[in-house]
């Protein structure tokens, strides 16, 4: 019988969610350079560039890959021959523990995403917690753990269903996939949870994406089963949707299609579909009673990536003009420069309330853009943590205000915009401009300096002024309504 130290099991919970939080696994690298290689679309090619290179940064500097940290689950399968020593506390407390330590360490301070209750006041927890703990017990005497932090950005875009069960789950796929927009930063990992039940299905779906990439490994040999030939014609309908990298319009919108399946009812067919982003980040260790894990950085071997800043059309925001903005083409990269606020959900809907109360709003917007962003809290030498965009499709139900009360010129984001927001963008001829999700190192080296102006109290969620150089951007909607999120995959699609 193995008996394992509580706090050897909380530091390598906390040590595990610092790993992950720079170091993607070498398999998706390596898929996402096979996909950068093979991508024919120059739009999706250079957002696949930038999320190569923002790994790179990444793991170099030990600091987030992305600026949503994520939410942390914990998959737990403990042997019957294993006993936890000095237990004073639950799974789920020791768990907490190793997050908050994770979360509030000094050197790589990662940001805090999670709010409590999900209904009303949702406020901060303050150190990331609590987990989502799922537990199994299983032959054996050690215990194996199986740690990720899920961005919301794509944790949002999952589907689920109970088919017939004569139905079609590619033609399924078909039909929601594109409903998933880009907000969930592609190209990543399709998981798919097959049979059981509700719940059971969801689970399935979820921890299917904590296996390893193996799609490039599976088209060379061939299926060997059922499941395998499954997992292959869904990788085919899915990129031949044509969505590919961020939205943009490429052939790899999914690295690879994992499934995970358990019997069912008769009458029943559930399927649920997971999306695992750019930013996939997942460890697994084994305790055995001999001390905490350690982790190793893998060995990369890096391609030599270009992002073509090079007849960008360059852009200073504090002189810029409406006439300025109908110059812009809908896929255009341009390079920011100057002063630009940020905002997010928490402090639009602030900005409505005392609008529709009355009262005055702290910052000046007309003439400005809005970049939708949580930021990391710095590090020391750090001007702000890694800060790249939050999903613009939230922030839809704000644009009359933002765009017609305020007079914005424009937001920058991640993601596809809805039809109102879009025909608001057309006649207030203002512009909707995309940064890359998943590339917040990337874009925290165009920061210059960044100060909080107004909703200290919101954290993350705060109104900053940050000052840019040459941030790398594409015009997703100009202003006569062109959008690059229904050009680019109209494009690429293959039926
Ligand atoms: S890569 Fe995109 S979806 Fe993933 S955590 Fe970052 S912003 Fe969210």
């Amino acid at each position: 019988m193995s008996v394992i130290h509580c706090e050897d099991f909380v530091v390598s919970i906390a040590r595990a969610l610092q790993f992950i939080s720079c170091h993607h696994p070498p398999d998706f690298i390596a898929a996402m350079i096979d996909a950068w290689r093979r991508e024919e679309s120059g739009a999706a090619k250079d957002a696949i560039g930038q999320i190569l290179l923002n790994a790179k940064i990444a793991a170099e500097t030990k600091r987030p890959i992305c600026q949503d940290t994520g939410m942390i689950t914990v998959f737990l399968k403990i042997g019957m021959g294993c006993r936890f020593a000095d237990a004073g506390k639950t799974l789920q407390e020791m768990v907490d523990e190793g997050a908050r330590r994770a979360y509030l360490d000094r050197d790589n301070p990662l940001r805090l995403s999670m709010v409590a209750p999900p209904v009303g006041a949702r406020r901060n927890t303050g150190d990331n917690s609590p987990a989502i703990v799922h537990c199994e017990y299983g032959p054996g005497d050690g215990l194996e753990v199986m740690v990720a932090a899920k961005g919301a950005g794509s944790e949002n875009k999952s589907k689920f269903a109970v088919l017939n069960p004569s139905d079609s789950l590619v033609d399924w796929a078909r039909r929601v996939v594109p409903r998933m927009g880009a907000g969930w930063c592609p190209p990543g990992v399709i998981g798919v949870g097959l049979g059981g039940s509700v719940e059971k299905a969801m689970l399935l779906a979820k921890k299917s994406l904590m296996s390893p990439v193996d799609m490039p490994e599976l088209l060379r040999r061939g299926p060997g089963n059922r499941l395998e030939a499954l997992r292959l014609e869904l990788y085919e309908a899915i990129n031949h949707l044509g969505i590919g990298a961020q939205g943009l319009g490429g052939l790899t919108t999914a690295l690879d299609v994992k499934i995970l399946e358990y019997p069912t009812h008769a009458a029943s067919l559930p399927v649920a579909l997971i999306p695992n982003c750019a930013a996939t980040r997942h460890c697994r260790f084994h305790l055995d009673g001999s001390g905490p894990a350690t982790f190793t950085p893998p060995v990369i071997s890096w391609p030599e990536i270009n992002v073509k800043n090079a007849g960008c059309r360059r852009v200073f925001l504090d002189k810029i003009s409406r006439a300025e903005l109908a110059d812009w083409r809908a896929g255009e990269s341009l390079l920011l420069n100057g002063v630009l606020l940020t905002g997010r959900d928490a402090a639009h809907q602030r900005l409505a309330e005392l609008r529709a109360a009355g009262r005055d709003l702290p910052v000046e917007f007309q003439g400005r853009f809005i970049y939708y962003v949580g930021p990391v809290s710095p590090a020391a030498g750090e001007v702000v943590g890694p800060a790249g965009p939050t999903t613009a499709t939230r922030m839809d139900k704000y644009s009359r205000l933002m765009l017609e009360d305020l007079g914005l010129f424009g937001m920058i984001g991640k993601a596809e915009r809805g039809p109102d927001t879009i025909n608001l963008i057309r006649d207030n001829q203002a512009v909707y401009l995309t940064a890359t999700g998943g590339a917040a190192c990337l874009v925290a080296q165009a920061i210059t300096a960044a100060r909080v102006v107004a909703f200290a109290d919101l954290g993350m969620e705060a109104i900053h002024e940050f000052t840019v150089r040459d941030m790398p951007v594409m015009v997703a909607v100009d202003s006569q309504g062109h959008s690059i999120h229904h050009s680019g995959p109209a494009q690429w699609r293959r039926d």
